[in-house]
């Protein structure tokens, strides 16, 4: 199984209906820890990318690159940088491809977010998406290394970006706006991690549909 160009889009599109359906809870999770915009920013932004397709790169990294560039130019505040490096390096990582092998999914998303830590000076622990991207990849990379099918892998990256939503509960936000909170960020789940799992679940969905058993669930 790989990654077509179609593919790629494919997930894009799906990127773009799921932040659309949880752009109000995205947007109720960033207003008791930051300033309540994540849901309107990232809705923003991907409804930007959507105006790109289809045709907006012939290959995979330019595809990738139009998307990251749409994000950048339209996504206020501290994701849309954010998201836009992750893009961007994933773009790097894929310039010239028609088609990946799940191991270069998997090298695309690994670049794309070590890019974000850089770009936000964070790691894992702090309360942000790299507490869902983080976990998702190395669960991502494990799944592979161990044999499973790229279905199974999507689905278990799916997973563990889950759990790492859920484990920002007790994190206290130690970067972004979240931190002007101090201690007072911990109990509530952040929204950069909850839109991060949101667009691992969308691949799963794209490319391993019905495959990963109920996923009613956040
Ligand atoms: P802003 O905080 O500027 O209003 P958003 O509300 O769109 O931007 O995005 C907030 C999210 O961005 C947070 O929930 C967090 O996950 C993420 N974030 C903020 N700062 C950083 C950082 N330095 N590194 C990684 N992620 C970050
Ligand atoms: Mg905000």
């Amino acid at each position: 199984m790989s990654v077509t160009l179609g593919a790629m889009e494919a997930w894009l599109r799906g990127c773009a209906a799921a932040i659309a359906a949880h752009r109000d809870e995205l947007t109720q999770l960033d207003a008791a820890i930051g300033d309540a915009d994540h849901g309107i920013n990232m809705d923003r932004g991907f409804q930007a990318v959507l105006a790109k397709l289809p045709g907006a790169g012939k290959d995979i990294g330019a595809l990738l690159r139009a998307a990251a560039m749409a994000l950048i130019s339209t996504v206020g505040g501290a994701s849309g940088p954010l998201y836009g490096t992750l893009l961007l390096d994933m773009a790097q990582a894929t310039a010239g491809k028609g088609e990946l092998s799940p191991a270069e999914w998997k090298g695309a998303l690994e670049a794309g977010v070590l890019g974000v830590a850089r770009r936000g000076k964070a790691r894992r622990g702090e309360k942000t998406m790299l507490d869902a991207l983080i976990p998702a990849v190395e669960e991502l990379s494990a799944a592979l290394s161990g044999g499973a099918p790229f279905a199974e892998a999507l689905w278990r990256c799916e997973r563990a970006a889950s759990r790492g939503v859920r484990d920002t509960i007790p994190l206290v936000a130690t970067k972004g706006r979240a931190s002007y909170l101090g201690e007072r960020s911990a109990g509530h789940q952040d929204p950069g991690a909850t839109s991060s799992h949101l667009l691992l679940r969308a691949a799963a969905e794209a490319w391993a549909p019905g495959q990963g058993g109920n996923r009613d669930e956040g």
